[in-house]
């Protein structure tokens, strides 16, 4: 087996190592590091560093700490996504780390979320938002202070300690991996495309990752012939010896829905 250091003090290797293991992979975790440096959720510390530069950065400093080969850096944000202000998104990065080689693999996940801030006076009573997402962990803050962490049951009971008074009530979802399980599925998710990642060699000088990176579009309308931005062709690309191989698309042409000319 190949060791792994997963650097974390949330519990992450759960919801990747089991996904790693078949493949020869025994994700570790170590704490000698601590990854709040370099940005909380719950802005105590801004993050400066881009998410890939994150991941890259914890995955490295996995290897410089505990003397490994492969580091697994993980990297979580919220927000953007093809809706913002509408959907709620989340975005989780892994970035696996061979300092021997250099070579970095990310791997992602991507997709809506339903955990978000909660507001005290809505139509819908808090307590009926909280069991909608039974296992999330929340913030709360108050004049004061914070409280991180609170299960549905510490939270109400906190509230009704402080009800009457004329403080400011903020209630916001704890994001850290250990206390959100939608980000859990998520890792898991982001887990799953390292396997496939780690499991595509390339056929020339077998390194990991031979996987479509480019897309050709182009295939025509199958009503006007014209070509549209629905994909021809794939590509798949080797990050060690530049080799390329096209899958072309088998599909005839592409549905008119999707043509500017037949429907714009
Ligand atoms: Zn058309
Ligand atoms: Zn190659």
């Amino acid at each position: 087996m190949q060791r792994v250091a997963l650097i974390t003090k949330h519990e992450k290797a759960r919801w990747i190592a089991p996904y790693l293991a078949p493949l020869g992979y025994a994700v570790f975790e170590s704490s000698m590091f601590d990854t709040d440096i370099l940005g909380t959720f719950s802005g105590e510390v801004e993050r400066t560093l881009s998410p890939m530069d994150a991941a890259l950065t914890k995955a490295k400093k996995a290897c410089e700490l505990t003397a490994t080969d492969w580091g697994l850096g993980s990297e979580g944000s919220f927000g953007g996504g093809p809706a913002p202000g509408m959907i709620n998104w989340n975005e989780e990065l892994l970035c696996l780390y061979q300092a021997s080689t250099e070579i970095a693999i990310y791997a992602h996940a991507a997709g809506p979320t339903s955990v978000q801030e909660l507001t005290l006076n809505g139509r819908v009573p808090l307590k009926q938002k909280l069991l909608l997402l039974p296992k999330q962990r929340w913030i709360l803050r108050t004049d004061q202070g914070v409280q991180k962490g609170l299960c549905a049951e510490q939270l109400l009971d906190r509230l009704e300690q402080i009800t009457g008074t004329s403080q400011k009530i903020k209630i916001e979802p704890d994001l850290r991996a250990m206390h959100c399980p939608e980000r859990q599925q998520m890792i898991t998710k982001a887990a799953e495309d390292l396997v496939r990642r780690l499991s595509e060699t390339c056929p020339q000088c077998q390194a990991f990752n031979f996987v479509v990176k480019e897309k050709q579009s182009g295939l025509p309308c199958t009503l006007c012939t014209l070509p549209t931005e629905q994909a021809k062709s794939w590509t798949r690309i080797c990050d060690g010896c530049g080799c390329r191989h096209d899958e072309v698309v088998q599909q005839k042409g592409a549905d008119p829905a999707h043509c500017q000319y037949c429907n714009p």
